[in-house]
């Protein structure tokens, strides 16, 4: 394996999965990686986050890496809610304090929580460190942050826009700074998260002004199974008329809409495949393509405006990172605006790279993510 200083788990635990990879914080690329899925459901010999955790033990063990390089382990936690935003060392209260975020985040941060107690547990001796998916946009400006109701009423429950992704954002941010051989402080950029789940964020100078997700992730771009943004009358609407209650309108929001609602499927890939294919189901997948190109044009002219002066646009995760035509069309006809895709660089290449054209004032790049070396890097400080 070569002179290591060490190396860093990072986990990311679900209520039923954890991902995990084990990473170089120094020379970059994970040395293993893997998901343990199904945890506690039924039928599952996986019956809880303890004995995951114990087959993560055992592939790591089985893969022959030294488990005493293991110098910290990195744990993705969802809300941070308004205390924790830097990287934080793990301690019994810190543990108390994200259960009891889960107010905020009730399908994650609980699993958060299992998923640091059995680590701790695991991996006794070494640092632990919470990475909060909310941390960097605890900078967003109070004008970006609050919502316009009741001031009273927001106060008391902690109601605002958090942002999540952060961590993607953040790295996407500085590689673009690193790719442009140019100083992140002098850059201001817009970030296009497109994974399952989407986002849209504005940096200047390396700092979140505005983020398209609020105080949940259900807000902004649409998503795989995910609305974002819809007029909350909406579900007012429903309740009135259709008798839908609260649980069944969060779970049409999170789990029936986005690409799913709109077409049936919410895999991007499958929707192409589905839009190509023509007919009806081609049609609905078409629409579905179209509303999603149009939601993403909106909010990059929104953080246009935002930031006034756009130095670099940034495509990234599996979508933004690997469906050309998206990026191809949600930047279509701003020449105007100074923004010109090439459209042979956009679909050629590989890795972080350029692909606005030579004249293109605002330069367009894609930039894959990597969110686990992020963590790594973060618990590493603390080693
Ligand atoms: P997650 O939010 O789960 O981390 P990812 O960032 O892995 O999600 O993105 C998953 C999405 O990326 C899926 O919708 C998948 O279809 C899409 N995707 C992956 N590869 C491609 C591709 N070659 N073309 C279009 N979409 C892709």
């Amino acid at each position: 394996m070569g002179a290591t200083a060490g190396l860093v788990l990072v986990l990311n635990s679900g209520s039923s999965s954890i991902k995990f990879q084990l990473v170089d914080p120094v020379a970059g690329p994970a040395l293993l990686s893997g998901l343990v899925e199904q945890i506690g459901e039924p039928d599952s010999a996986i019956a809880d986050h303890a004995a995951g955790l114990r087959l993560i033990h055992r592939q790591l063990s089985d893969s022959g890496i030294d488990l005493a390089a293991v110098r910290a382990v990195g744990h993705r936690v969802v809300h941070g809610g308004d205390l924790f935003y830097a990287p934080t060392l793990i301690t019994d209260e810190v543990v108390a304090e994200v259960a009891r975020l889960a107010e905020l985040a009730p399908l994650h941060n609980p699993a958060n929580v299992i998923g640091i107690e059995v680590a701790r547990t695991d991996f006794p001796d070494v640092p632990h460190v919470a990475v909060f998916d909310t941390g960097f946009f605890h900078s967003l400006p109070a004008a970006a942050a609050s919502y316009a109701i009741d001031h009273d009423v927001a106060s008391r429950y902690g109601i605002r826009r958090y942002g999540f992704h952060g961590t993607s954002h953040e790295y996407v941010a500085g590689e673009v700074a690193a790719v442009l051989v140019r100083d992140l402080g002098e850059l201001n950029t817009i970030v296009l998260h497109l994974g399952n789940g989407a986002s849209a964020s504005a940096v200047r100078g390396g700092v979140a002004v505005e983020t398209s997700m609020g105080l949940t992730p259900l807000e902004g771009l649409v998503m795989g199974t995910r609305s974002g943004d819809i007029d909350p009358g909406v579900l007012f609407h429903l309740n009135r008329t259709a008798g839908l209650g609260v649980d069944k309108l969060d779970e049409l929001l999170n789990r029936r809409s986005g690409l799913k609602g709109l077409c049936g499927v919410n895999d991007f890939r499958e929707l192409l495949e589905q839009r190509a294919a023509g007919g009806a189901s081609g049609e609905a997948a078409a629409l579905a393509y179209d509303v999603y190109i149009h939601r993403l044009r909106k909010y990059v002219g929104a953080y246009l405006a935002v930031l006034g002066h756009v130095d670099a646009i940034a495509f990234t995760a599996g979508v933004g990172e690997n469906a050309p035509e998206v990026r191809e069309d949600a930047l279509a006809g701003l020449d105007g605006l100074g923004i010109t895709v090439d459209r042979e660089r956009n679909r050629a290449g590989r890795g972080a790279r350029i692909i606005s054209a030579d004249g293109s004032r605002t330069t367009v790049l894609v930039v894959p993510t990597n969110e686990e070396l992020a963590i790594a890097r973060a618990a590493w400080q603390f080693v």
